[in-house]
């Protein structure tokens, strides 16, 4: 027989997660299905700019979040989806090894980060080698990068090293950048920041930690630059291959939503990197996660008749607004 829960969430990174929490511990039964836990807060060791945590690590971070998860009596499963539909009884979700229904689904399956394809690249991942410039730059100060990437990512990148760096050599194949005008300009004016146009990246050494990197321009002609960090920033893979049928995605192909992880299915629910958010970090994540959570509970309740809870927490009573 189909397994049936109240709320299917899909991915445990911090959106799936923090979502997973907020609707477990509103006694809803809630089913959560992740292809690994944590997502890319597996790449990174030091996390440090989560508000009111201290020297954790993305790892540690999600093994909390999945045991907050676990406490309230959420379920977990270790599967992919692979198709979501509308049924009768609600949403059929699909994965490589089951079928479940549910009333609602919030999607949170978040993106990967794409890489340059380098023989040791991944040797030297979080050793030297960065794919979030915003998350990582501040673990550069005062030191020597290089920057690689496309379009607008590498113009961020570049202003967002030039705070911190000492040197930054901006790599690109092309004769000049692209992008937005006043980021350029502003580039431009770096004295810290070096363009290495019509070039890109051939190989990168070190021992342990990165080194050098030897770049090589279109006309074949190499050049060794000493190093510490070097940030790839060529955009990521977002998937949403098993769901684009049903909810609307920008020309990014990220799930558009508004207000409380509403998408424009009414039982869909979504937060988290693959959804249209600016700022994609863990703590929006986080909060856009709960968001989600709680709306799609809503949703349930409202569908057996039930008032739901209040999202913004406060009930107005004659003249006077109680928060709680
Ligand atoms: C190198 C790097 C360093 C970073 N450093 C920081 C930092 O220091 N601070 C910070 O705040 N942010 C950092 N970020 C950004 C942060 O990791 C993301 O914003 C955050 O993880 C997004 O959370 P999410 O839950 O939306 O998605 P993800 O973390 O991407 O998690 C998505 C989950 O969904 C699963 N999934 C995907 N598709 C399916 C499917 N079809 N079926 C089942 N499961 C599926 C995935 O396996 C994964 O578990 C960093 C990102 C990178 C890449």
């Amino acid at each position: 027989m189909v397994q049936q829960y109240e709320i299917i969430v899909v991915g445990a990174g911090p959106a799936g997660l923090s979502a997973g929490i907020f609707i477990a511990r509103q006694k809803a039964s809630c089913l959560l299905i992740s292809k690994d836990l944590g997502g890319q807060m597996n790449l990174i060791p030091k996390l440090e700019n989560f508000p009111g945590t201290l020297m954790s690590s993305g790892p540690l971070f999600a093994r909390s979040l999945e045991n907050q998860f676990l406490t309230f009596n959420g379920e977990m499963t270790y599967d992919t989806v692979e198709r979501i539909d509308e049924v009768e009884e609600g949403m059929k979700v699909k994965t490589i090894r089951s079928e479940y229904i549910a009333k609602a689904v919030v999607l949170a399956p978040g993106k990967v980060p794409n890489n340059l394809g380098l023989e040791n690249e991944n040797t030297f991942a979080n050793k030297g080698v960065h794919y979030c410039t915003k998350c990582d730059a501040p673990f550069y100060q005062g030191r020597t990068t290089a920057t690689v990437g496309v379009g607008g990512y590498l113009l961020e990148s570049g202003i967002l090293l030039s705070r911190m760096a000492s040197k930054v050599y901006l790599i690109f194949r092309g004769g000049k950048l692209g992008g937005d005008r006043d980021m350029i300009a502003s580039i431009e004016k770096k004295e810290n920041v070096e363009l290495i146009p019509n070039n890109s990246i051939k190989e990168i050494t070190g021992t342990n930690t990165l080194q050098q990197i030897t770049v090589v321009s279109n006309s074949g002609e190499e050049k060794k630059l000493d190093v510490d960090g070097l940030f790839i920033e060529m955009g990521s893979k977002i998937n949403l291959d098993f769901v684009k049928h049903l909810v609307k995605l920008n020309s990014k192909g990220e799930i558009e939503i508004t207000s409380g992880g509403k998408t424009t299915h009414p039982a869909i629910f979504a937060a988290g990197d693959a959804t249209d958010i600016p700022y994609k970090q863990i703590v929006a994540a986080c909060g856009d996660g709960a968001a989600a959570g709680l709306s799609a509970f809503n949703y349930v309740e409202k569908l057996k008749g039930k008032p739901g809870i209040r999202a913004d927490w406060k009930k107005t009573i004659g003249d006077t607004v109680f928060h709680y």
